[in-house]
Order: C-alpha cells, then sequence, then structure tokens
C-alpha cells in the first residue's frame, strides 16, 4: 500500500518527469515514506532527490526559548536553496502530518512572529510555487500523536494511515481512480467557468452570506498545469472546485462547519460578520485569541482569498472524521480562505503584478489559512445578470 501510494505521490502528484530533480520536504516521522518515494522516483528516473526534514518538537523548543529577533530570522541559504532548486524547476514535495496539539503552550504572537517572518521572506518563492511555476503536492502521512487526537485512543496509526489511504482513493488500481476523479471534477470545473456567475448566494444555519466574483476567475480543480505544461495534481487528496472572491464585494455572515486547526491550535464555533469585503465583527467560542492573530496579520488577512466548493458526500466528508489538519479537514467540506488568493483563480493572473491583481478584486496577503462552512443544510446559489442557478443544495451538487 505505502508503494502505491508514493506511485500516485510521484505519477499523478508531481507527474515527476525523467531528468527532473525532486525536493522533498518531510518530517523525520515520515521517514518510511520518504525512503519508499525516493527509491520509486529514482525507478521514474528522477536526476537527484533532495530532502529537507523537520522535526516539529525542535520546532516546538525555538518558539518557546529563542528571543524575539532569532525567530524573525530566516537564514539566507535556506531562502537560497529554495530559489535555486525552483530555478533548475525541481518538483517540490510536501509531507504533511503531525501532532496537532504540538504548539498548544506556546503563546499564539510567538508562532505569529515566527509565521510573519516565515511569510515575508519566502514570499517570491511562495509567488512563485502558487503560481505553478514547477509542479508541486502536498500530501500526508500518519504519526502516533496525530492518530491518538483523531481517534482520542493509543496504537492507532494504522488507523489513521488506513483513512488517508481511502480518502486518497488509494485501492484498486489508484492511478485509474484518479484520472477518473480528476474528470468528474473537471466537469463542473468547466460548468462553473462557463458560467462566469456574478456572486454566489450561501444559506445554512448560522450563514447567509454573498460572496461577489471578480470578472474572468477561473475556477480550478483537481489537476493544473505547470509553466511547462505538465499537469500534476497539487492535494491528495483533493475533491474541492475553487477560485477567488472579489475582496471588496463579500457582504453577510458566515459562520464555521468545523473546527479550524491551525498551528496547534483549534478555533470552533467561529462567526464572521463581512462588509463590503472586510471583516467587521468576528466571535470564537473556542480560540479567539489564535484568530484574532490570524486576522491580524496583514490587511488582507482580514478578507477572503479562496471560495471553495466541496459536496458532503466526498469520502472525507462520509468519514465524519475531523482529522485536525487542513489537507484533510478542506477538502471534507466546502470553504473559504483567510488572506492571499491565488493569481491563477483570474484569467492571465500569473502575469500580473501585485496592484494589477488587487485591481481586479483579488485579495493580497502573506497568509493564506482555510476555514470549513460546508455541511448538510447549505445551499448555494449562483447569480449571473440576475438570473439565478441553485448549484448545491443540501451540501450536494446538483448540476
Ligand atoms: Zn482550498
Ligand atoms: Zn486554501
Amino acid at each position: 500500500m505505502l508503494k502505491k501510494y508514493a506511485e500516485v505521490v510521484l505519477k499523478i502528484g508531481l507527474n515527476l518527469q525523467k531528468g527532473q530533480r525532486l525536493f522533498i520536504r518531510a518530517p523525520i516521522d515520515a521517514r518510511d515514506f520518504v525512503e519508499t518515494i525516493t527509491d520509486i522516483a529514482y525507478d521514474l528516473g528522477a536526476y537527484d532527490v533532495y530532502v529537507k526534514w523537520s522535526d516539529e518538537v525542535l520546532t516546538k523548543i525555538k518558539l518557546k526559548k529563542a528571543s524575539d529577533d532569532a525567530l524573525k530570522e530566516v537564514p539566507e541559504w535556506e531562502i537560497k536553496a529554495s530559489e535555486d532548486l525552483l530555478n533548475k524547476k525541481a518538483a517540490l514535495l510536501s509531507i504533511t502530518g503531525g501532532d496537532p496539539d504540538i504548539l498548544k503552550d506556546v503563546p499564539p504572537n510567538k508562532i505569529g512572529i515566527a509565521a510573519k517572518a516565515r511569510n515575508l521572506a519566502m514570499k517570491d518563492i511562495s509567488k512563485r510555487i502558487m503560481s505553478n511555476e514547477i509542479s508541486w503536492c502536498v500530501a500526508a502521512y500518519p504519526t502516533e500523536k496525530w492518530a491518538k487526537k483523531v481517534f482520542g485512543t493509543d496504537n492507532s496509526k494504522e488507523k489513521l494511515f488506513e483513512y488517508i489511504l481511502k480518502s486518497s482513493r488509494i485501492e484498486g488500481d489508484p492511478v485509474e481512480n484518479w484520472k477518473e476523479h480528476i474528470s468528474n471534477l473537471q466537469r463542473i470545473t468547466n460548468f462553473l467557468n462557463k458560467m462566469q456567475f456574478d456572486f454566489l448566494h450561501y444559506e445554512g444555519p448560522g450563514t447567509d452570506l454573498k460572496v461577489g466574483l471578480p470578472k474572468n476567475h477561473v475556477w480550478i480543480s483537481g489537476a493544473q498545469d505547470n509553466s511547462d505544461g505538465i499537469t500534476f495534481v497539487p492535494n491528495i487528496p483533493t475533491e474541492e472546485i475553487f477560485t477567488a472572491p472579489h475582496k471588496d464585494q463579500i457582504n453577510g455572515i458566515v459562520k464555521n462547519s468545523l473546527p479550524l486547526a491551525y498551528a496547534g491550535n483549534i478555533i470552533d464555533n467561529f462567526t464572521l460578520e463581512f462588509k463590503d469585503g472586510k471583516i467587521v465583527n468576528y466571535k470564537a467560542e473556542t480560540g479567539e485569541d489564535v484568530l484574532k492573530t490570524i486576522l491580524e496579520t496583514d490587511e488582507g488577512a482580514k478578507s477572503l482569498g479562496e471560495v471553495a466548493l466541496v459536496p458532503v458526500d466526498s469520502p472525507i466528508y462520509q468519514m465524519k472524521t475531523i482529522f485536525y489538519n487542513t489537507l484533510f479537514d478542506e477538502n471534507a467540506a466546502s470553504h473559504f480562505a483567510f488572506g492571499r488568493a491565488y493569481s491563477s483563480c483570474i484569467k492571465n493572473g500569473e502575469k500580473l503584478s501585485e496592484e494589477e491583481l488587487k485591481a481586479a478584486g483579488l485579495n493580497v496577503s502573506i497568509t493564506h489559512v482555510d476555514f470549513m462552512i460546508g455541511n448538510e443544510q447549505m445551499k448555494v446559489t449562483g447569480y449571473k445578470n440576475g438570473e439565478k442557478i441553485v448549484i448545491m443544495e443540501n451540501g450536494k451538487w446538483i448540476i
């Protein structure tokens, strides 16, 4: 199963090409998976495989004990390394997974300082990756502590791995499963792109929100093309179809439907009130101070940069499991994101400057944090020139 999973990551996720470099960012707990991936990558013709290990315990110690100045410092060589690999068109694989509670007793402002410095230092690199200059993919690997958080019991790493494999469609012929899944997503994506709705109206318990969509917005799902025209799948698993909202045309109230796990903290039962694209009021029963930290990152953090639709009949939603990991939780339900929009969500967006993107209605920020709002009661209606079409009813596609 590990081999099949690694194959999907390399063949579907990154679509690794012969002679290409592979750059893997992975936690030390994912060593087995990284070894399998490296082995298969060379068989597929990789030129070289580089691995950058991370250790969540060391990260935590640093956040607790290092000075603010040290937290603000991002080594020049680290930025250079990423730039070099980007220039060489390496494929980038990030492996996620780890203890969702690892940073629980670290003061949120410390996490904020470090995250802000890193986001700022890596701004150009993130921009190049997010505009799909190279193929990139995020996939997960289970750890014992993560499994304990999800299921509440010890020794459940195997069970979590089963859930990861199931949601990643690793059964039967996984490569074939993925081809079919991608084409299903594409059908709806094409419909939404053809409709070019002026705005979407979301209705559900605690939610009544109108979200404007910019002119020439582009809905994206599953597979994307990099700057060399190579098709890749940035997230495994992936269920979402997403675009960018118009940053000045969001009005009403929205309530989250699943907890938001952010930097080891949980934010839950929160309501956001928008006026002309900005959050003017918010409250959270759990983690309000963490929510505040996110919203105060910069101006753009108080608006939205992503509108994503996921039906409640998706395998992850059906598992009725909170993974405390955005890769899974965001693919469980329809969601939005605070902060930065993807430039590829507007026609020719990759070629636009920050000012031009803003003028087109795309949100600019150094952060991007997804939060889930979809559930079985949600209705989504698209409006075009005063005409309306219901696209989701009871949380499911009806188109
Ligand atoms: Zn998303
Ligand atoms: Zn997102």
